[in-house]
């Protein structure tokens, strides 16, 4: 469903990633490890448009994903969810999720809101529907933010870090969620220094080192027989 050929971006003289070559299949989970500065989070932006590329190609459901041209037409394939959660602060979590449904598909607020009322449901967060952001917890927030994502019904759901910003005791709740759409058959890529995560839910791992991706496997072949010597030392640099 996702297709990035040869993909390079650059900042001035700096080459951020270079070489990017991955297919991710319709329901697959795609973990995205590395150091800090190893161009993960350059990787999902350029998927989702936040920033443009400089060679190579990205097709998502077939869609070329163009530098400027077709941003809403990628932007409603692609759901992100950061590290911050976003959340429009001035509206109700129910009119947050509901939002992007009535201004980009055109949708009645009664059925957004209906339909953002499921989603909430599915996140474990429906009793929190008519409260504002800032009266929810980190973790709460950032379930709000994986159904606003939903909201648009995306071809594939861009994971930067979600749970990095959160309290330890809320970041279960939060790959709890995460674990169960990736069992619904969600297609996932996701960033995380969540090892425990990508173990488990995971269908491959993809180890980024200075731009480029390195190595990539099963969970199994990237933890327990990894091969390329940097990979060995970052998994004992974390682990
Ligand atoms: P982290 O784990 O810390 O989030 P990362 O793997 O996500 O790191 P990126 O944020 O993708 O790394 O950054 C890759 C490299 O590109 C870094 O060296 C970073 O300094 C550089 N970079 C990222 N964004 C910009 C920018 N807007 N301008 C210049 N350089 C940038
Ligand atoms: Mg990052």
């Amino acid at each position: 469903i996702i297709e990035i050929k040869g993909v390079e971006k650059r900042f001035g003289k700096f080459t951020a990633i270079t070489d990017i070559n991955l297919d991710i299949a319709k329901g697959e989970v795609v973990v995205v490890i590395g150091p800090s500065g190893s161009g993960k989070s350059t990787l999902a932006r350029c998927i989702n448009l936040l920033e443009s590329y400089d060679e190579g190609d990205i097709l998502v459901a077939g869609v070329r994903v163009e530098n400027g041209a077709n941003l809403s037409a990628v932007r409603a394939d692609v759901g992100m969810v950061f590290q911050g959660f976003n959340l429009f602060p001035n509206m109700s979590i129910l009119r947050n999720v509901a939002l992007a449904p009535v201004r980009v598909r055109g949708l009645s607020w009664r059925e957004a809101e209906q339909r953002a009322m499921k989603l909430l449901e599915r996140v474990n967060i429906a009793a929190q529907a008519q409260k504002y952001p800032s009266q929810l917890s980190g973790g709460q927030q950032q379930r709000v933010a994986i159904a606003r994502a939903l909201a648009m019904e995306p071809e594939v759901l861009l994971f930067d870090e979600p749970t990095s910003a959160l309290d330890p005791e809320m970041v279960g709740e939060v790959l709890d969620v995460m674990k169960s759409l990736a069992q619904d058959g969600v297609t996932m890529i996701v960033v995380t220094h969540e090892m425990g995560f990508a173990r488990q839910v995971a269908d491959r791992v993809v180890f980024m080192e200075n731009g480029r991706i390195v190595e990539e496997g099963s969970p199994d072949e990237i933890f327990s027989n990894p091969k390329d010597p940097r990979l060995k030392t970052f998994l004992e640099s974390i682990l």
